[in-house]
């Protein structure tokens, strides 16, 4: 089964080629960071301006490159939910126009879940449950993935995703954006004690996370640092920023890990390219005995052929979507 899958939640526009889920025949994805960075973030307006301008000229390099024509396409998978809405808003018009246009079932695939998804198309063994940890630009969580469609949220940020404390943090020591692989780059060689930066503990809720904290002592001792005419460590800053966020996901994910005893985690979304985070994660696996799943880190960010994978796994599962289908900013990943 071919499907074309379609991706714009954010500042990047994808559309894949995906045969039965875990066959990638092409991936064409426009990056639209460069432009944001002169801004220091997504302009929401701008995002969908240009998703416009490059959606469908995308849509025709990925049948071209996947050697196929629009008559076998059996499918068309796009994001819906969760992220900026009128970004969002253009794949699903794009994706209902083109299943109209051929006949062909619409299906509606959470964003999140597609991020989870990529581990599929990097390990072709991998099949639920397993627990997965959802680290990304606009979200945090740990998620039991009971089944390819039937998903809890185990533990979730309650402020800041780690993606975007990544951006915020890069943001004011002035390195550019978006901030994350910068930052993991500069922690390279850096002492990941040489600041002592805050993990926050959410009372009562052992698997929840907290980062608006982090961001702040970070933007605090930037200022005062500015104040005083006194020069950061800026390696060392960047590695005990990483080793703060890794500290507060590592044990929550290894806890989530023991409680569902599936012996099986995997990341997922932007944050999953970290190599901090990859690394203490490998290590905690090898000590509890968890097989440890990393996606590609050309599937961390957003791209289309996660979606794919995920609209076939939906689509096996019996979901349709129908010419109503709407964008949501905000989605509970449960509810698909
Ligand atoms: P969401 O998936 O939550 O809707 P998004 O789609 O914008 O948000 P992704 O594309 O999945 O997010 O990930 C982008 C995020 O990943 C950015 O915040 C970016 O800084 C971060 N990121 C990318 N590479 C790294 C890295 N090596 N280390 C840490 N963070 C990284
Ligand atoms: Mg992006
Ligand atoms: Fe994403």
């Amino acid at each position: 089964m071919i499907i074309l899958a379609v991706e714009s939640s954010c500042d990047e526009t994808a559309v894949a080629v995906v045969r039965d889920g875990r066959t990638v025949l092409s991936d064409a994805i426009a990056s639209q960071a460069d432009m944001h960075a002169t801004y220091g973030g997504v302009v929401p307006e701008i995002a969908s301006r240009k998703h416009v301008e490059a959606i469908a000229a995308l849509a025709d390099r990925a049948l071209r490159e996947a050697g196929i024509g629009k008559q076998d396409i059996d499918a068309v998978a796009v994001t819906y939910a969760p992220g900026l809405i009128g970004a969002v808003l253009v794949g699903v018009n794009f994706a209902k126009s083109v299943a109209y246009a051929l006949k062909k079932p619409l299906i509606g695939v959470h964003h999140v879940r597609g991020h989870i998804a990529a581990n599929y198309i990097t390990h072709p063994d991998l099949e639920p449950p397993f627990v997965c940890l959802c680290v990304s630009g606009g979200n945090t969580m740990i998620v039991d993935v009971k089944s390819y469609t039937e998903m809890e949220i185990l533990g979730a940020t309650r402020d800041d995703a780690a993606g975007e404390c990544f951006d915020k943090a890069a943001r004011v020591l002035g390195i550019g954006y978006p901030g994350g692989a910068p930052m993991d780059k500069l922690a390279q060689g850096g002492d990941d004690t040489r600041y002592d930066l805050p993990r926050a503990h959410v009372a009562g809720a052992e698997l929840d996370m907290s980062f608006s904290g982090l961001k702040t002592a970070v933007v605090n001792l930037v200022h005062n640092a500015n104040q005083k005419g006194e020069a950061l460590d800026l390696p060392g800053l960047a590695a005990s920023f990483g080793a703060a966020v890794s500290d507060t996901l590592v044990p929550r994910t290894m806890a989530a890990a023991r409680k569902c005893g599936y012996g099986k985690i995997a990341i997922a979304g932007g944050v999953a390219a970290n190599s901090r985070l990859r690394a203490d994660l490998e290590r905690a696996c090898a000590k509890s005995g968890d097989k440890l799943y990393l996606p590609a880190l050309s599937l961390c960010g957003d791209n289309g052929a996660m979606i794919g994978c995920q609209g076939y796994y939906e689509y096996l599962a019996g979901k349709r979507d129908r010419m109503d289908l709407n964008a949501y900013a905000t989605r509970d990943i449960s509810r698909g």
